[in-house]
């Protein structure tokens, strides 16, 4: 039979991709993000316990409530935002479904939609799939800011939706509250949604802080705010996440996740509201990932490859033009090999990469971890 692709250009995923050849050549992984230390023995006695309870069948479509209700206070305590966790919640399987169902609900065939690259990888193939066109802004390394007048520039009746990313993966960055402003100016009189990609909401340093979108009630009332639990608690392997958008877009949201997924993990879901009720459970993360940069930053001082700023999420980029004059790609193939270290090229983020020699490495890891890894940095 032949298939016809829907998507041509799509392969696998370079965290699959990656991690596969991490394990392959024994590498340490700071490839793919996720942490290689457990979440807390509470959430897992949670977890069970709920198991154990019974809620072992379907949860209700948009979510349990009292989960719902927890995104509510969060969205209320961290940004002063009031979102009806009936009408304007919905609990998904991860960020990256519920940045799928954002797209499948809104673009339409011809849309033009505004990406800003480097671009995390899920968010191209779900524009196109439904027959969108992503529209590129590049953001320059090494502050990797938006320029706004380019944006308006591309801002037309046709651009159903500008996504956005703070803090940023791969870069590390962060939009500041008059990024927003300035977005919030452009989108007045336009009928552009907002999809905002706050996965990484609570890792945000240098006593910084995290400018959600949920923040600017303005931007708010066109908005899809999407955040997975994965990142706050260390379950990346849950896969649970949410997205908080007004009530009618929530209702054409859930058009479609009724039908992807119908519902998400009952007892996890339980697990997390209890868990997240103590706000020190999500308020704590941001230190606790500062003290991994600043001690990964300690480690590799002195060495070739050069830090640039991590504002946020945890993700450190390194300038390797000191050390080779590879391929981003051909030096992460290259150092996973020889030198038993994975990391990810910033090249696969872009459209059209820019000439630039930066790779990406995880540090949500244990401190013997990063040692042994700074341990091979040094070395280079
Ligand atoms: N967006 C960004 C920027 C991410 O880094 C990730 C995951 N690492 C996701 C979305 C997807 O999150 P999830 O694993 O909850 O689907
Ligand atoms: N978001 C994680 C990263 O950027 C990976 C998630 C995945 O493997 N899909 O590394």
């Amino acid at each position: 039979m032949q298939f016809s692709s829907k998507l041509p250009q799509v392969g696998t995923t370079i965290f699959s991709t990656m991690s596969a050849l991490a394990r392959e050549h024994q590498a340490i992984n700071l490839s793919q993000g996720f942490p290689d230390f457990d979440c807390h023995p509470q959430l897992l006695a949670l977890a069970t316990h709920y198991m154990k309870q019974g809620f072992n069948q379907y949860a209700p479509m948009p979510g349990v409530m009292p989960l719902r209700e927890t995104v509510a206070h969060l969205l209320y305590n961290c940004y002063g935002a009031n979102y009806n966790p009936d009408t304007e919640i919905t609990i998904t399987a991860g960020a990256t479904q519920g940045i799928y169902t954002t797209l499948a609900s809104l673009v339409k065939s011809g849309d033009e939609v505004i990406v800003f690259q480097p671009a995390y990888d899920c968010y191209v193939p779900a524009i196109e799939v439904h027959g969108g066109i992503p529209v590129y802004c590049t953001l320059k390394a090494p502050h990797f800011t938006i320029d706004w007048q380019e944006v308006q520039q591309k801002l037309n009746a046709n651009t159903r939706a500008i996504l956005i990313n703070s803090p940023h993966n791969p870069s590390g960055t962060t939009l500041s509250e008059n990024d927003l402003r300035q977005l919030q100016t452009l989108l007045q009189n336009t009928n552009t949604f907002l999809i905002s990609d706050e996965v990484y909401e609570h890792t945000v340093f240098d006593e910084q802080l995290h400018q959600s979108v949920a923040r600017f009630p303005d931007l708010a009332a066109r908005a899809f705010i999407i955040s997975s639990f994965g990142k706050t608690v260390h379950t990346t392997g849950w896969k649970i996440g949410y997205v908080a958008a007004p009530a009618p877009l929530t209702q054409e949201f859930r058009k479609l996740h009724q039908f992807l997924v119908f519902a998400v993990n009952h007892p996890l879901q339980l697990a997390l509201s209890d868990f997240l009720n103590d706000a020190s459970n999500y308020n704590e993360l941001k230190i606790f990932y500062q003290n991994k940069r600043d001690f990964f930053l300690k480690q590799i001082q002195g060495a070739k490859l050069k830090p640039l700023h991590t504002a946020g999420t945890y993700f450190q980029l390194l300038d390797y033009s000191a050390y080779s004059e590879a391929s981003d790609t051909e030096l992460a193939i290259r150092l996973t090999k020889e030198q038993k270290l994975a990391a990810i090229p910033l090249s696969v983020f872009y459209k059209t990469p820019p000439p630039q020699q930066l790779l990406r490495f995880c540090f949500a890891k244990k401190e013997e971890t990063l040692e042994k890894a700074a341990e091979i940095i040094q070395r280079l």
